[in-house]
C-alpha cells in the first residue's frame, strides 16, 4: 500500500508526498521550507522524516524549498544531470547529497520504485515520475506542452495520477495580464497542458485501475476549477470511469492523504 497527498499545485508552487511504511519522499519542493514544513505537519509529518526529493525540473515553482530542505536538512535530491547543473549553481552550491539519474531510468528509494520519463517542457531536461510499491503506482504528469505516447505509456496503469490541466485556451487568449509572448510560450508544444489536452489524455489511460485523479497546475487567471473538472469529468464519463475520484489540487490547500491498494 502507498499513501500520497498533494501539498499544493499551481504556478506559485508544486509539491506532493508519497510514502510507504518504510519510505517517504517529496515530488518537487516548490514552496518555501517554512511552507513545506507547515503543510507536512497538517498531514502529521515532518521534514526530518523525508528520505528524498524527486525533482521534475528546475523552474522556481518546483524548487523554491530546495535550499532549506537540501542544504540545511541534507535530504538527498534525485534529479538528472542537466537539472542538477542548474540547481547546484542557483540554489545548492554546498550540497553534497546528489542522487543523479539518467532520464528514462528507474531506481529505488528504500521500498519505493521510481520510474522517470522525459516530458516536453521548456526546461533543461524535464521529467515525469511514476512512483510505486507492491504493484501500486502513483503518477506525476505536469509541466508538459503536449502529451506524448511515451508519457501516456508510463502513466497508463497508475492507481492515482496528478495530471496537468493548466488553462482554458479561450480564457488564455482573452487574458489581458499576459503579453503575447508568454501566451505563446504556454500554448506551445513545450508549455503547459490545456483542459482539453488533459481530457484527451484520459482516453488512453487504463481507468479501470485508477482510483484517484488530481488535476494540477491550474492557472489562477486562465482556468477555473469548474472548467477543468467539467472537461475531465466528461472524458471520464465517456469511458464509464465514474468510479474515479476526481479533484483539483489546490495552490493554497493541502489535499488529504489518499491510500492506494
Ligand atoms: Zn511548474
Ligand atoms: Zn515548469
Amino acid at each position: 500500500m502507498i499513501r500520497m497527498a498533494v501539498l499544493g499545485s499551481g504556478s506559485s508552487g508544486n509539491c506532493a508526498v508519497v510514502e510507504t511504511e518504510h519510505a517517504r519522499i517529496l515530488v518537487d519542493a516548490g514552496f518555501s521550507g517554512k511552507q513545506i514544513r507547515e503543510r507536512l505537519s497538517l498531514l502529521g509529518r515532518g521534514i526530518e522524516d523525508l528520505d528524498g526529493i524527486l525533482l521534475t525540473h528546475e523552474h522556481q515553482d518546483h524548487c523554491a524549498g530546495l535550499a532549506i530542505l537540501c542544504e540545511k536538512y541534507k535530504i538527498p535530491l534525485y534529479c538528472n544531470k542537466l537539472t542538477a547543473g542548474f540547481v547546484k549553481s542557483k540554489w545548492l552550491p554546498k550540497f553534497s547529497e546528489w542522487r543523479c539519474f539518467e532520464t528514462g531510468s528507474s531506481f529505488v528509494v528504500k521500498d519505493l520504485t521510481v520510474q522517470t520519463f522525459s516530458v516536453p517542457h521548456d526546461a533543461y531536461d524535464p521529467v515525469g515520475f511514476v512512483v510505486g510499491a507492491g504493484g501500486v503506482q502513483a503518477g506525476f504528469l505536469t509541466d508538459l506542452g503536449h502529451v506524448t505516447r511515451l508519457a501516456l505509456d508510463r502513466v497508463r496503469l497508475c492507481r492515482a495520477l496528478v495530471l496537468e490541466a493548466n488553462h482554458d485556451p479561450h480564457l488564455l487568449q482573452n487574458d489581458t495580464k499576459r503579453p503575447w509572448a508568454i501566451k505563446q510560450r504556454i500554448l506551445s508544444r513545450h508549455g503547459h497542458l490545456s483542459n482539453e489536452a488533459a481530457s484527451k489524455a484520459i482516453e488512453f489511460l487504463e481507468t479501470s485501475e485508477m482510483s484517484h485523479l488530481f488535476l494540477g497546475h491550474l492557472s489562477p487567471d486562465c482556468n477555473t476549477p469548474d472548467l477543468a473538472l467539467e472537461s475531465v469529468r466528461q472524458a471520464l464519463g465517456q469511458k464509464n470511469a465514474t468510479h474515479v475520484h476526481l479533484e483539483v489540487a489546490k495552490q493554497d490547500k493541502v489535499s488529504g492523504w489518499i491510500e492506494l491498494f
